[in-house]
């Protein structure tokens, strides 16, 4: 299929299916015209070849993006709640039949291992099933008054139009968790993807419709050049919430940019997150979780292990059974059952990544691990010792397949290592005693503390930061709060 043969781009849009050859992939915006649109070509991150052609919106599909979202806005949230947790259950349905095509996409964008792709395509469909029922369970309050002919109440209202700004890593997941929580409220949604990863997006809203959702309600604006279309979007005054997941320094351009129309925000950013091992732990369980945490997606999550800290008296023996873990991993062609580590997403990620182990080895630290013989994004998975405080692998996100380690003696110490950066999403601890346990998880200053767990991201839950990592949360009966207003409404009933 090619761009300029406009038969198969009516199929391709019409259609569901996985990228391969430079199939085109339009936005999803009702009324757009996109004879003439821009069309920027995607590039597999495994291949380099080109795999599709997508829209390359600017500010005039921003801006019917937005007309769109307003009129979308008063005909959504007038919809019952019962209505809205049907579709939303019929979009989790629909997702789910589609596993094989989403997981397949995933893996052809941005080279997550096809089984993890699989995975993602379940955690993100929990976020559709848990907010359709949390539709249902929007409700506000009486309260007492002092005179007995009034009545307070309060309600809890939508927002207002929505606009969400996803990363690459998570190319279905990170949509799910904002646009169930915004299409259960009320809100409608509109979606610019990460342009690494604009298909599962469209495919995303494409089952949104098939399945009887407003197209109005959830759009997907693409952009290769993201700014130009969200300075639009954030200037107007009719977007009442931005929630966005990705780097921080894009996080904070964005929170100075909403003081202008006083704009509701949520800020999921960057991690760097502290992985403390003590000396009780089980080594093997945490072994398994730190490979867990930390090959999972390449190392390419804000919630991954970034700096593991293991007491003195295990340190050997941790790191030996970490090291033996991760020369058996398999590191491959994504779309392959057996692959668990494929390429990064881009020059730029496999550059950043490289150059952490080459800085560390550079300043002292060691090697523990085999080296692969890799070329393109590939980077080799790599355990580090001999690490100290001023390599960048310590000061930055990795977000590579890297795990440094670092040896400590006592307790205080850890908590106060661990908690020595700006940032502060996720933090792990691993230890069998519970006050230990207790003691530290209270005293990590991050939104999220896995205790002997890992994998602690669940759609029931709250996800979050503090400090650099951002603003709000995601997820549970927390995650629908963003997206709500609260009125006060005071009745005299004597007048
Ligand atoms: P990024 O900030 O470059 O991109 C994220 C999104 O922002 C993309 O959609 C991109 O197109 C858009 N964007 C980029 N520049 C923009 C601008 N000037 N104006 C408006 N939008 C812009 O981040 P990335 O490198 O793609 O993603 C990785 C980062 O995301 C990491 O730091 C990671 O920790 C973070 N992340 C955080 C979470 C979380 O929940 N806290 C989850 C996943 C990823």
């Amino acid at each position: 299929m090619t761009a300029s043969n406009a038969s198969s781009q009516t199929l391709a849009n019409d259609t569901l299916e996985a990228p391969a050859g430079d199939t085109v992939y339009t936005a999803v915006i009702p009324g757009l015209d996109d004879t003439d649109l821009k069309r920027y070509s995607l590039r597999s991150p495994a291949s380099g070849d080109v795999i599709a052609e997508i829209s390359d919106c600017g500010v005039a599909q921003a801006r019917l993006a937005a007309d769109n979202a307003q009129r979308g806005f008063e005909a959504w949230r007038k919809v019952s709640p019962f209505e809205r947790a049907a579709l939303l259950k019929a979009w989790h349905r629909a997702v789910i039949d589609a596993k094989e095509l989403l997981a397949l996409t995933m893996t052809r964008e941005m080279g997550k291992p096809i089984k993890e792709a699989r995975g993602e395509v379940d955690y993100a469909a929990g976020f559709l099933e848990w907010y359709a029922e949390q539709a249902k369970r929007i409700d506000g309050d009486i309260l007492p008054s002092q005179h007995p002919d009034k009545r307070l109440s309060v309600l809890r209202q939508p927002v207002g139009p929505v606009l969400a700004i996803t990363p690459w890593n998570f190319p279905a997941a990170m949509i799910t968790r904002k646009v169930a929580p915004g299409l259960a409220a009320g809100c409608s949604v509109i979606v610019k993807p990460a342009e690494q990863t604009p298909i599962t997006a469209i495919l995303l809203a494409r089952l949104w419709q098939q399945v009887g959702g407003p197209a109005e309600a959830f759009q997907v604006i693409t952009a290769e050049r993201p700014a130009e279309v969200s300075d639009l979007l954030m200037d107007d005054a009719r977007i009442r919430k931005v929630t966005f997941t990705g780097s921080t320094p894009v996080g904070k351009h964005l929170y100075a940019k909403s003081a202008a129309t006083m704009k509701r925000m949520s800020l999921e950013l960057g991690g760097h997150a502290p992985f403390l091992v003590f000396d009780d732990a089980d080594i093997d369980s945490a072994v398994a979780e730190v490979m867990a945490s930390k090959f999972r997606n390449g190392g390419q999550t804000c919630v991954c292990a970034n700096r593991i800290y293991v007491q003195r008296a295990i340190f050997d023996t941790f790191a030996e059974r970490l090291a033996a873990a991760v020369d058996d991993l398999v590191v491959g062609e994504p779309e392959s059952e057996s692959t668990q580590v494929g390429p990064l997403v881009s020059q730029a990620g496999r550059d950043k990544a490289q150059s952490h182990i080459d800085d560390a080895l550079a300043s002292g630290a060691k090697r523990l691990t085999r080296e692969h013989d890799v070329e393109g994004f590939f980077v080799a998975p790599t355990v580090l010792s001999g690490v100290t405080a001023g390599m960048r692998v310590m000061q930055e996100e990795t977000f590579g397949p890297v795990a440094p380690l670092i040896v400590f003696d006592d307790e205080d110490e850890a908590v106060r290592q661990a908690n020595d950066t700006p940032f502060g999403l996720a933090a792990y601890l691993w230890t069998r005693n519970l006050g230990r346990a207790t003691r530290v998880s209270e005293a990590l200053d991050y939104g999220i503390v896995g205790v002997n767990d890992g994998g602690p991201s669940t759609p029931q839950a709250p996800f979050g930061g503090v400090k650099d990592s951002g603003l709000g949360r995601e997820g549970g009966r927390y995650g629908i709060d963003e997206y709500l207003d609260t009125k006060f409404v005071s009745t005299r009933l004597d007048r």
